[in-house]
């Protein structure tokens, strides 16, 4: 159960949509499209996302740095309200603004140093993985999880949770049991990087349930080296692990 191989330092690109717009860019697009001249002002103001002014001769829009990566839809329906003043889609760029306050503005609780454990090291390894994979671009706490007296379990329903993403709190939450020598580095890092992934790709909503490993998230996760490998040391683990 030794991996012989070392942690490969990939980049992968998992931001295909992250690539945003200047404010110049965007200023041009609504100066184009709305029927008199646009000042833009962008703002990383916490309290106003997002305000526009129409009752002046200039039109006076205010928005989050956020806007600059909004997409296409938003833009589309900025562009839109910008000539016709319309409630709809103002709800669209207020949908927008609020899907910003929740997912951004947590209370800054970021970068915590982790307790090391006695084997792995979770904030080196998070860098790791953050680093190779995600372009440093996530940030995200991580911890062990309570140790918990382990329930007695029948043979067909043993399975562990090695670990969780929560996101509520930015934080990555990794089972006690991993901080055993008997576990290998690059599993721990496996993990990680899959509790890592979960942070930037949503599930898929497919009528009313939410599937987290749909397809999209079975792609990218491919891109963590031996896969296969880590599958099947799941599933050994099991068995070693208590
Ligand atoms: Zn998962």
């Amino acid at each position: 159960m030794i991996l012989k191989n070392k942690p490969q330092s990939i980049q992968h690109e998992l931001f295909p949509f992250d690539t945003g717009m200047s404010k110049e860019l965007l200023g041009d697009v609504l100066n184009h499209v709305a029927p008199r001249d646009v000042k833009l002002t962008i703002t990383d103001n916490r309290v106003s996302m997002a305000s526009i002014d129409l009752s002046k001769p200039i039109i006076k829009v205010r928005l989050h740095e956020e806007f600059l990566k909004a997409p296409e839809n938003v833009i589309e329906a900025l562009k839109r309200f910008l000539s016709n003043g319309n409630k709809a889609d103002w709800a669209i760029i207020a949908a927008f603004a609020k899907k910003i306050v929740s997912e951004n503005m947590r209370p800054a609780r970021r970068k915590k140093k982790p307790k090391a454990g006695k084997v792995h090291h979770l904030g080196e390894i998070r860098n790791n993985v953050n680093r190779c994979f995600f372009g440093n671009k996530v940030l995200c706490d991580i911890e062990w999880g309570q140790r918990v007296v382990a329930k007695k379990r029948g043979k067909k329903s043993r399975s562990i949770r090695y670990g969780s993403w929560i996101p509520d709190l930015k934080t990555i939450r990794i089972n006690p049991l991993l901080d055993d020598e008997r576990v290998p580095y690059e599993f721990v890092r496996y993990i990680v990087f899959h509790e890592m992934l979960h942070s930037v790709v949503p599930g898929e909503q497919r009528g009313s349930r939410n599937y987290y490993h749909a397809t999209t998230f079975k792609r990218l996760e491919r891109a963590f080296p031996n896969l296969d490998v880590m599958h099947k040391l799941a599933k050994e683990l099991l068995y070693v692990l208590k």
